[in-house]
């Protein structure tokens, strides 16, 4: 988890108790208050001195009779958003002067850089915009030393207003005073504005500028059930009412997205009305990175009905920008927000997007720019923790610590889906802003452009290009515009186990267990439910699910009734196989004939697809409208069932010396069952744990690692993950999972990175 450790052990008996320190903090220490807070804790001791900001950063010295108290409640009290990682204190010559003072900052070259994300609105500031006498009332860009904007409009370092975006707005007198006095809650707050003097909202029609009241108008048209486009932190959502299944058909034409379920945007209040609650997701919600978190609808919800057709969770997150609590409170209904983007391409940021106008009714933007991208993070909890779907607002850029010191830095660029980009430098990883699709040339554009940045934030310069095996994946065009750096090729899988083993610091050997959709094989070949033995130095692949031939290749992943069709054919149910083919008329039997002639197609481990194939043979869907459409029915539909722990029959065999896990004999047992389509798909996923189970026991017999490791996007489903991790906990292994990065292909590029960087001679 990345939310940052609050409390530091300065152990105050090495500190002097009286005299003059020199005090330096490294971490996330500019931008969060920190200097404010030193100034006051100087003040409460009676201690004189200076501190600023030096390049990336906090040098303080202060002076007195208290040092010790002084360091010790630093310790216990620095702001929440600081993430210190390091203090190094020495004794200097006292000084004359009684005063303490902020000093301007100083930049320099060569450190290590910390960055922080943006931060949700906070309740000193959601306060004042709720008091009619307060010079902020219903301000929609306030913002204070506690939160705000931070990483999305940082140009470069040392963090001060002439490096963001909001250089152009000149500030007031009672802004520059309140940003200059130490003792205010905006002292040095960079983004800090008010009505006269900060950014200004404008409401467009198809790129015309509108009169009068921007927002008014646009909550007009979002009760008449128009499409809002909104610009946010990172990016533009497009908004709607999430009540008005007409406003929801039009936003799915609009955007492309014929069942993909929708974020939504309400009060806690509201989110009770439609979903359970429990302690930690309302923290998580709360939380000063406000994910969007995925939570359990109330049965037969309506709302869920709308936005998550299907499913039985509705994402949901609070208004987490001034802007945003401003739209709710004049909606009075939760809002659906989802990013501003066609498909799965990357989120719209730029005010100039030629695509924005052609996605929505309206566009409600300002004119703060926005320098970085950054969608929303999306989250679940799991057994009491948060667990990524996806980690981007709120996270991004902070460092995740790593189980090694690599040699040289390390860029890698990520596979095709769900793309991020990840650095390795020293012993910190740097994982970029979840991009999306990187099918598309905007898509390739904005990673390159986000990783450029990235370099010139934190002085990266790469000398090792890490890329997917894959010869198709998109992204390996980039690794040429990183003249002079060597391109090294890693295998998904392997960066799945990688990204698991080294988040969690440890640098193996484990059994890794990647369980996905597809990824490039050692052999050319589709995988994706692999078994590995080894750690970050290098991994053997020694087992695998039984091939499944998937007809018409990546064709089967959007048509999951086609692996249905294999799977039926190769565990010879004939007739059935006859019957499914017949409903899609010619091509049905075209693909069945292509079935049994093996042509046309190409043999996948994959464990997607298998989810796919069950999935569609229980009659949940024949085709996935977006990647694991289908596995997350079969996931709900299991969730319905009472939990019966009667595992299916399966198989393992010695293959090539590899091991074999056959689990077509479960579907023909499953198939044979007569019990309800949620017991079956229940059934399913018992059987799939306990054969991992077995695949484990059977390969640490030799490896004697007593560790596994669990990765892919499988792994996403977290009733699987609760299974597996149980059966394996039970029998003697220590069980790492995915906490600070997705177990989807959001977290392959941190895996790319750590494993070229580890595997280094
Ligand atoms: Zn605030
Ligand atoms: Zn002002």
């Amino acid at each position: 988890m990345t939310i940052p450790k609050k409390a530091l052990d300065l152990r105050p008996a090495d500190i002097p108790k009286a005299g003059r320190l020199r005090v330096r903090f490294t971490g996330v220490v500019q931008g969060v208050g920190f200097r404010p807070f030193l100034y006051r804790s100087a003040k409460r001791y009676g201690l004189s001195g200076t501190v600023r900001n030096r390049g990336a950063q906090v040098v303080l010295e202060v002076q007195g009779g208290r040092l010790r108290e002084f360091m010790r409640h630093v310790g216990d009290n620095a702001p929440p958003l600081s993430h210190i990682e390091g203090v190094r204190w020495e004794k200097i010559r006292g000084k004359k002067g009684k005063e303490f003072v902020i000093l301007e900052s100083e930049g320099v070259g060569g450190e290590e850089v910390m960055v922080s994300p943006d931060i949700a609105l906070c309740p000193a500031c959601r306060k004042e915009m709720a008091d009619p006498r307060d010079r902020r009332f219903a301000y929609p860009f306030t913002n204070c030393t506690d939160c705000g904007p931070r990483f999305t409009i940082i140009a470069g370092l040392p963090y001060d207003r002439p490096k963001t975006t909001m250089k152009k707005f000149a500030m007031c007198p009672e802004c520059r005073g309140e940003y200059n006095d130490p003792g205010d809650r905006r002292y040095h707050a960079q983004p800090v504005s008010c009505p006269n003097c900060g950014p200004r909202l404008r409401l467009t029609i198809k790129g015309k500028m509108q009169g009068g009241d921007p927002l008014g108008q646009a909550l007009k048209l979002l009760k008449k059930g128009k499409v809002v486009a909104v610009k946010g932190i990172g990016g533009y959502h497009l908004a709607c009412r999430a009540r008005d299944p007409k406003a929801l058909e039009r936003l799915r034409r609009l955007k492309g997205r014929e069942r993909k379920p929708f974020a939504l945007m309400a009060t806690m209040a509201m989110i009770r009305d439609h979903c359970r609650v429990s302690a930690m997701e309302k923290k998580l919600l709360r939380s000063p990175q406000a994910p969007i978190v995925l939570l359990q609808a109330r049965p037969g919800d309506r709302l869920a009905r709308l936005s998550a057709p299907g499913q039985n969770r509705i994402g949901f997150m609070l208004p987490y920008s001034p802007l945003h609590a401003r739209l709710l409170a004049g909606m009075d209904e939760p809002l659906v927000m989802t990013s501003a983007n066609i498909a799965d391409e990357p989120i719209l940021f730029d005010d100039a997007a030629r695509e924005l106008p052609m996605l929505c009714d309206a566009v409600l933007a300002h004119d703060r720019p926005i320098l970085s991208f950054a969608d929303d993070s999306v989250m679940t909890v799991f057994e009491k923790e948060p667990c990524f779907v996806r980690r981007s607002r709120g996270y991004v850029p902070l460092p995740i610590a790593l189980p090694f010191r690599a040699k040289k830095t390390v860029l890698a660029l990520g596979p095709m889906l769900k793309t991020t980009f990840a650095f390795v430098d020293g012993n910190r990883a740097f994982v970029g802003p979840h991009i999306g699709d990187t099918g598309s040339n905007s898509a390739l554009v904005a990673e390159k452009r986000a990783a450029a940045h990235f370099m010139k934030l934190f002085s990266l310069r790469p000398s090792i290009v890490a890329i997917d095996k894959h010869p198709a994946y998109p992204n390996r065009l980039l690794a040429a515009s990183f003249p002079g750096a060597r391109v090294v090729e890693v295998q998904h899988h392997r960066a799945h186990v990688a990204a698991v083993l080294a988040e969690n610091g440890e640098k193996g050997p484990a059994v890794g267990i990647a369980l996905d959709g597809t990824g490039n094989g050692d052999d050319g070949a589709i995988w994706g439910g692999e078994f590995f033995v080894g750690g970050l130095a290098g991994m053997e692949r020694a087992g695998h699910l039984r091939s499944v031939f998937l007809p018409g290749g990546d064709a089967a992943a959007r048509e999951p009734w086609r692996t249905a069709l294999s799977m039926l054919d190769a565990i010879g149910a004939d007739r059935r196989a006859g019957r499914l083919a017949a409903r899609f008329g010619r091509k049905g039997l075209q693909v069945l004939e292509a079935v049994r002639e093996r042509r046309g197609g190409a043999m996948s481990t994959s464990c997607g697809r298998l989810f796919d194939g069950v999935a569609s043979l229980l009659g949940l869907g024949d085709l996935n409208s977006y990647e694991g459409e289908l596995p997350a029915l079969l996931q709900a539909e299991a969730e319905r069932a009472r939990p019966l722990k009667r595992a299916y029959p399966y198989a393992l065999h010695k293959e090539g010396g590899v091991l074999v896990l056959d689990l077509l004999l479960a579907v023909e047992s499953l198939l044979a069952d007569r019990r309800s389509r949620a017991e079956q798909a229940y059934r399913f996923h018992w059987t799939l744990a306990n054969a991992i189970l077995d695949m484990a026991l059977a390969l640490d017999r030799e490896a004697k690692t007593a560790t596994a490791a669990l990765s892919g996007g499988v792994f996403q489903n977290i009733l699987l993950l609760d299974m597996t991790g149980e059966l394996l906990a039970r029998n003697g292994f220590r069980v790492l999972r995915h906490r600070q990065v997705p177990a989807n292909d959001g977290g392959v590029a941190l895996g790319q990175a750590a494993l070229a960087a580890a595997g280094l001679k």
